[in-house]
């Protein structure tokens, strides 16, 4: 290829963000041909870097010639913006708030079929029936080098077509989605295909051959019905299902088998869209009850006043149904709506509850869609679609008139990205967002972080209440177990007390079924010799491998590393070998000792691996083919089961003693949303509690259910203690291999940052788990008042930080990573 670029003396320009972390958006020149095609939110094909092709985003188009040399851009990819004005507004504000570059929030909000590079690695469409001869010259070309390679690059694609411009070809082949990336073929995301018929050649594109064809079949009756079933079905339609002609012609797979035999019509399997495509009927949302039409009426009240609101309401209150009427108003008056959850309780329980009401007006937005699926949704998000729900990277959509933003499970952490950049929490960007449109927030959990409940108590937010579960049913009963009693009583058999034995064992016997909690997987977190007291440890991370009995090996729950169980002590050659502590799996395994009859399931990380396990667990439940349901804070969201009659958490200990300022938090979150799976529908359910410290104030506020008094208390240790919500915090982690290295680079960067932030700077300090994946970890905690202009100059000095350590010799292999609001 050639290295010299065309001289222009262009008098058009754009600035471009490319997907990777420079620090700036870059500025190239525009050919003639191309003027009249650029525009804000289009992508252009450039070259950056000696060889490297990538699709950047237009964020300006300027008409003045910039001070430095420029290159030209290669081609314009869209022929419309792919994002508007306000989405490029939102990407600037996550990039400035979370301390990170434009191309890494672009990184983020793109599907990848939008994020075109040279290492792109494209295949073809595993579906592709048609003859690659019918293609056009260039695409021909590609594909008849797919079906000889499988697979190729687009700087491959480039090599074999000898030109410079590929990538509004390649745009519009992914389009007709003649080709596919490589990634979702290898992944799980085997496209959804049906069964369809269509006419052979010549009938279907000329339809006075027809006659021909019925004589062909005047002796079979049923083919004949099926012929003039197809042809009603056909009219004006893309497509005919098989299943629908059966329908309507009353014949089965015989008749078309034959009629394909015969060359008439032909059976094919067609891909469908996985987003799309709500058949059932759409029925009415059920009747409000009282206190779902005062919290309906209360929420338009405070909505005149605040855009932000709370909305408490304890688990089984029916906060659903009032979302879902706040939605409906919203489309009626032709207005976007976001509902955002947590990842993982996107479930299709509460999807499935809103598409009854919503039908095909539902997007779901999440990580298991291919990107030809996430494409899709961008356009009709584009076009004006009604309502999306999605994890925290719908945000990244491109709605016009979004005015309503629904936040369910506000509480949950996991809408915050942990890595990489940026790392943004889903609900406070969200707000961001909804500003930007002038939308209203609606943030729903029963129970609230500290945060926004802080937040209402200022003023910022309204609050509005739902304390009464629907249909009058009673919060269940909680009974705390404390094991140290029980333990000195030598009652405890393993890991249960009696009192928990004999609560399930009546529970399953009144056809009732079970939940156990355990945050931890695997069998046991520790493996280790009993004479020296030797742990088995990660060769790469610093902590304890767990142990895991189903696949007989030790994991690393930090970096994947699996290793065989060792035949003796390492360390004295002893041969006791014991574990410690229990995670689900363990818990299931003596189960089967404690309940011989009962039908225990398993939900945690190990396995929900593959795909729709996690669904299956849920409906195997749902349908009762459980009694017991063992698991880790998976099961604590967005599940509605009906014949939960008792909740067990096994330790409340191991939630309590996490090294972290809002472990009382979590705890009390997690035990109260895990305790609202019980006696949901029908009858009140119990919850029993095990713990060693039954005197920790989290484990009474939890055993009466009083988040005020859980709120009071932990507000004011907050403040006296400096942190959220009165201090906003950042946390910054160094990583490098070399432990000489990190250390000299902590000492370098934290002095640079010293001298400046004073107090408002700790560290560096070895967190919790102090090396991960080889690399060693050393943080500092930036604590700053709550103050617009001292967190900016901050955020600045951080980046100059960042600067000043790399360009240091010797420093500049160190990764530092800033997160803003840590979790
Ligand atoms: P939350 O999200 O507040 O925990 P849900 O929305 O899951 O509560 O509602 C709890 C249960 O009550 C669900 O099974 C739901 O179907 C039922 N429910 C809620 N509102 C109504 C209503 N208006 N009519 C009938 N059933 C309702
Ligand atoms: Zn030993
Ligand atoms: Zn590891």
């Amino acid at each position: 290829m050639s290295e010299l670029h065309p001289l222009t003396d262009a008098n058009t320009y754009v600035s471009v963000i490319l997907p990777m972390a420079v620090p700036k958006p870059y500025t190239y020149s525009v050919p003639e041909e191309w003027v009249s095609k650029v525009q804000v939110g289009v992508r252009v094909e450039v070259q950056f870097g000696p060889k490297r092709q990538y699709a950047a985003l237009v964020l300006e188009v300027l008409t003045e010639a910039p001070a430095h040399k420029t290159k030209a851009i290669l081609s314009v990819i869209d022929d419309t913006p792919i994002i508007w004005a306000k989405q490029l507004r939102f990407w600037q504000w996550v990039g400035q708030y979370y301390c990170c570059t434009l191309g890494e929030v672009m990184h983020a909000a793109l599907p990848a079929n939008l994020k075109l590079a040279s290492e792109t690695t494209i295949t073809l469409s595993p579906l592709f029936d048609g003859d690659i001869l019918e293609l056009e010259d260039k695409e021909y070309l590609i594909a008849e080098a797919l079906t000889i390679q499988h697979e190729l690059t687009l700087e491959q694609v480039r090599d074999i077509l000898g030109i410079k411009t590929i990538y509004p070809l390649i745009r519009d082949m992914l389009d007709k989605r003649l080709i596919y990336l490589k990634e979702d073929l290898k992944e799980k995301f085997q496209p959804k295909t049906i069964a369809c018929v269509r006419l052979y050649e010549p009938y279907a594109s000329q339809p006075e051959t027809l006659e021909l064809a019925f004589e062909k079949i005047s002796k079979a009756n049923r083919q004949v019905e099926a012929l003039m079933a197809y042809l009603q079905l056909a009219r004006g339609k893309d497509y005919v299902r098989r299943e629908d002609l059966f329908k309507m012609a009353k014949v089965d797979s015989s008749v078309t088998q034959a009629m394909d035999k015969k060359g008439i019509l032909e059976t094919y399997q067609r891909e469908v869209s996985r987003v799309a495509g709500y058949e059932d009927e759409v029925v009415e949302a059920d009747i409000l009850s009282t206190q779902q039409e005062r919290a309906i009426a209360e929420i338009h009240t405070q909505f005149a006043e605040k855009n932000v609101l709370l909305l408490q309401g304890v688990t089984g209150s029916g906060k659903t149904r009032v979302y879902i009427e706040l939605i409906r108003e919203a489309i009626n008056r032709g207005e976007q709506v976001l509902y955002l959850l947590p990842e993982i309780a996107l479930t299709t329980q509460i999807i499935s509850r809103l598409q009854k009401v919503f039908g095909d007006q539902v997007d779901v937005y999440h990580s298991r869609l291919n990107n030809n699926e996430r494409v899709e949704i961008w356009n009709r998000v584009k076009e004006g679609k009604a309502l999306v729900l999605g994890a925290r990277s719908a945000l990244f959509l491109p709605y016009q008139n979004l005015k309503l933003v629904i936040v369910d499970e506000e509480h949950d952490p996991s809408f915050k990205q942990q890595d990489p950049n940026p790392r943004y929490h889903g609900r406070d960007a969200g707000i961001y967002l909804a500003q930007l449109f002038d939308a209203k927030v609606l943030l729903g959990t029963a129970t609230p972080s500290v945060e926004s409940f802080y937040n209402t108590q200022a003023g910022k937010y309204g609050l509005v209440k739902m304390e009464e579960r629907f249909g009058g049913l009673q919060l269940p009963e909680v009974e705390i177990v404390d094991l140290k009693k029980a333990m000195r009583a030598g009652t405890m058999q393993s890991h249960f007390s009696v009192p928990l034995i004999n609560e399930m064992k009546a529970t399953i016997d009144r056809g009732e079924q079970v939940i156990l909690f355990q945050n931890r997987r695997g069998y046991a977190p520790v493996y280790k010799c009993s004479t020296c007291n030797w742990t088995c440890e990660c060769i790469h991370c610093d902590v304890s491998l767990t142990y895991h009995k189903g696949q007989n090996n030790l994991k690393c729950h930090y970096c994947g590393y699996q290793t065989q169980l060792p035949k003796e002590c390492p360390a004295c050659g002893g041969k006791q070998l014991i574990v410690q502590g229990f995670g689900t799996e363990k818990i299931e395994d003596e189960l089967k000792i404690f309940l011989p009859e009962a039908k225990i399931g398993r939900m945690d990380l190990d396995t929900v691996r593959s795909k729709n396990a996690h669904a299956k667990i849920i409906n195997d439940f749902e349908e009762g083919r459980l009694n017991v349901l063992v698991g880790t804070q998976m099961v604590t969201k967005g599940l509605d089961f009906d014949k939960v009659g008792l909740v067990g958490v096994l330790s409340a200990d191991q939630l309590l003693q996490f090294p972290d300022f809002r472990a009382g938090e979590r705890a009390f979150q997690l035990m109260l949303q895990v305790a609202g799976r019980a006696g949901r529908k029908h009858k009140r359910g119990k919850v029993i509690i095990q713990s060693h410290n039954v005197s920790n104030p989290v484990i009474k506020e939890v055993l009466d259910g009083d988040f005020r008094a859980f709120y009071n208390r932990e507000i004011m240790e907050r403040q006296e203690f400096f942190y959220p919500p009165f201090y906003r915090l950042i946390r910054i982690t160094l990583k490098h291999k070399k432990p000489e290295v990190i250390n000299a680079a902590a000492q370098k960067y934290g002095n640079f940052l010293k001298a400046k932030l004073g107090d408002r700077l700790r560290g560096p300090a070895v967190p919790y788990v102090g090396r991960v994946r080889s690399y060693f970890l050393l943080d500092f905690l930036v604590k700053l008042e709550r103050n617009p202009k001292l967190i900016a100059s901050t955020k600045d000095l951080i980046a100059a930080a960042e600067h000043f350590l790399l360009q240091e010799e010797g420093y500049s292999t160190v990764k530092i990573a800033v997160d803003v609001d840590p979790m």
